[in-house]
């Protein structure tokens, strides 16, 4: 039997399409804008995204990076969730690299409240630093993948554009989001004035995110880009398996999403056990051990040896994330095993 792996949807790897793909994929160097795979993926994810421009970047962590950098100059102030990937899980580099200050907004399952993100948007006062940047992600990993809808989007957008301020989204999973929408990812981007979108999570790339937005800004990015080491030569050989990734994979995660659920209600009906159904929406599930005492890492324990992986973490919520390579057989074996860990 093989391994489990629900640790994150990172862990996918390059589908035997995209591996031919890299192999046969024509190349130059990026840096001299000479690569033709790297040169049709930005065009694509621009595209795609409704956006002028698009810049292929090593990871998510980077797309967000450049494009705070981009949007800012150092002791400029920007408004984010305060359980945003940007904020929590990116090591501080957006004070660190962008020498930005933070002004955070608590989010309700995921969502900013447009008249909370306005409140704290600066004033003009000699004491004050300068708001310059709203970022908004969806879907909201530490929420549970929870959705924001588009009118949400589109109020704190609006808020932006009132006080000339940009809107970024760290759309890491904007694929998921449009799939439970049922709409075209650029639907939501239009509600921003960058994006970033991973293609090595649920779309089962092997490395890369794509920044996009308007072409002047995606000029300076690319600066920024170089600037952080992450001008490569050669990118085509990756950029063709991102190719795919937006072009297919993007099509198909509403299958993840049904095994999710799949997955939520399984786990719901065992004794000790319990995931909030209703807030089941994409390819992640926060499950909850706390009737049966139990922490994340002590679940984590005692899966492993069933070949189940998990993230555990010492709090009795546990995020389990949905893949390409979940199926649902995947699905009813984690059920079995979970039930007879806490029975055994
Ligand atoms: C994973 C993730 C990122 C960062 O992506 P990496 O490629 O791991 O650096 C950014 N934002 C969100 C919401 C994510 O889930």
């Amino acid at each position: 039997m093989g391994v489990i792996d629900l640790r994150s949807d990172t862990v996918t790897k390059p589908t035997d399409e995209m591996r031919q793909a890299m192999y046969r994929a024509e190349v130059g160097d990026d840096v001299y804008r000479d690569d033709p795979t790297v040169n049709r993926l930005e065009e694509l994810a621009a595209s795609e995204m409704g956006k002028e421009a698009a810049l292929f970047v090593a990871s998510g962590t980077m797309a967000n990076q450049v494009a705070v950098m981009t949007h800012t100059k150092r002791g400029d102030e920007i408004i984010l969730g305060e359980n945003s990937h940007i904020y929590v899980n990116e090591v501080g580099g957006i004070a660190y690299l962008a020498g930005v200050q933070t002004a955070l907004v608590t989010e309700t399952d995921g969502v900013m409240d447009d008249r909370a993100v306005e409140e704290k948007i600066r004033t003009e006062n000699i004491h004050f630093p300068e708001t310059k940047l709203i970022c908004v992600e969806n879907t909201h990993n530490k929420a549970g993948g929870r959705v924001v809808p588009i009118e949400a989007m589109e109020k704190i957008h609006r808020v932006g554009q009132k006080h000339n301020i940009p809107v970024h989204l760290d759309g890491a999973r904007i694929y998921n989001a449009a799939a439970y929408l049922n709409v075209k990812a650029e639907e939501i981007a239009r509600y921003c004035d960058s994006v970033n979108v991973c293609l090595s999570k649920g779309l089962c790339a092997p490395i890369g995110s794509v920044l996009a937005g308007g072409g002047e800004f995606i000029e300076r990015a690319r600066k920024y880009r170089k600037m952080l080491g992450g001008g490569m030569r050669q990118a085509g050989i990756v950029a063709a398996a991102g190719i795919i990734a937006m072009e297919k994979m993007s099509k198909r995660l509403g299958e993840d999403h049904e095994n999710a659920m799949f997955l939520a209600r399984g786990l719901n009906s065992l004794d000790g056990v319990s995931v909030d159904i209703d807030k089941v929406q994409t390819n992640l599930i926060m499950v909850d051990f706390s009737a049966a005492g139990l922490n994340g890492i002590q679940i984590a324990e005692g899966l492993k040896p069933y070949g189940i992986l998990i993230n555990g973490t010492p709090s009795p919520v546990v995020r389990f994330a949905v893949h390409y390579y979940i199926t649902e057989e995947d699905v009813k074996r984690t059920v079995q095993t979970v039930s007879l860990v806490l029975n055994g």
